[in-house]
């Protein structure tokens, strides 16, 4: 069975002249190659729920919002596991509405989509409303959004490989609901610096992140560059056709491209002061620019283009 087999990525040097010449040494690890269909840390946070899913031959019933890259991931495992998957989608409007790719997808992969007002999503984390949920659909087992349980951060401590504890400084990651993050904690250096790259604009997450790791070498920037969550202006936009230009890396709008344009610019101004040997962690989530794309083309704003 691939899916639960063990994974490394390859670290690969990205060369920007204007760091190399200080003496930077700036590696990505390639994540974003696990899989074409599921994010790269969506497969990390799933391996071990899938397979506690398997032994006891369980539904699974999870969470997510229209564009999410955990839905999508979850539909598709579930689909080559033959898994009963049922998702649950914050805002009932979008029932009527034609669906966007991602939500289209999760369907014809087997999900059972149900669409939900956004009160009831509130309740996501509820003990009572998730017992209820656990009874409804025959002793389900529920994983939370975006697969953060101790499960998924067991599955995220195998990001990191020996060498990267030993070798890098710092080690950068981009934070949703915290998950990808606390693994890279737990197996990192307690000398290593992490520093997680929010999606939010303000994420309160470390109270969500104390809850799973075993040491505290880490801080987190919220993104304050963009407007929050999902925002973006032709900017962000420019730099992701730019890089892929430069490297040939895509970069997902909502979480990587926003870190790494963060993190050159605060390093194009001086105001980095986490050592010199960085390892970004590129976590996927392509799956998203079809729906993003859509958005900008009803703004008639310019779209991501990877072609040149
Ligand atoms: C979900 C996701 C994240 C955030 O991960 P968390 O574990 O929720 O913090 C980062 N990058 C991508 C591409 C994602 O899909």
């Amino acid at each position: 069975m691939t899916f639960f087999k063990e994974i490394f990525s390859k670290n690969i040097r990205l060369k920007i002249p204007f760091l190399e010449n200080e003496g930077y040494e700036i590696f990505m690890k390639r994540e974003d190659l696990i899989h074409p269909i599921i994010s790269g840390n969506k497969f990390r946070k799933l391996k071990y729920n899938i397979k506690e899913i398997k032994n006891k031959n369980l539904k699974l019933v999870t969470f997510g919002g229209a564009f999410s890259n955990h839905l999508l991931a979850v539909a598709y495992i579930s689909k080559i596991e033959k898994i009963k998957a049922i998702g649950i989608v914050r805002g009932e409007e979008l029932h009527n509405f034609k669906l966007n790719p991602t939500l289209k997808k999760c369907i014809d992969y087997g999900m059972k989509l149900k669409f939900v007002s956004r009160d009831e999503y509130r309740l996501r984390h509820e003990k009572k409303y998730l017992e209820k949920l656990i009874s409804k659909h025959n002793n389900a087992f529920i994983i939370p959004e975006g697969g953060t349980n101790e499960l998924g951060i067991k599955g995220c401590e195998e990001i990191l490989n020996s060498k990267d504890i030993d070798y890098f400084e710092t080690i950068c990651v981009p934070v949703g609901s915290g998950g990808t993050i606390s693994g890279i904690i737990n197996s990192s250096s307690s000398k290593q610096k992490i520093l997680g790259f929010s999606s939010l604009k303000k994420s309160n997450i470390t109270v969500q992140i104390n809850k799973f790791v075993n040491k505290n070498n880490y801080k987190i920037i919220d993104e304050n560059y963009f407007g929050g969550y999902a925002k973006f202006n032709s900017q962000l936009v420019d730099f992701i056709n730019e890089f892929y230009y430069n490297y040939e890396i895509k970069l997902d709008p909502i979480y990587n491209s926003k870190m790494i344009f963060r993190i050159l610019n605060d390093l194009r101004s001086n105001k980095w002061n986490y050592g010199k040997k960085i390892l970004l962690i590129n976590t996927g989530g392509l799956q998203s620019i079809d729906g993003f794309n859509k958005r900008l083309k009803e703004k008639k704003c310019a779209t991501i283009d990877f072609t040149f």
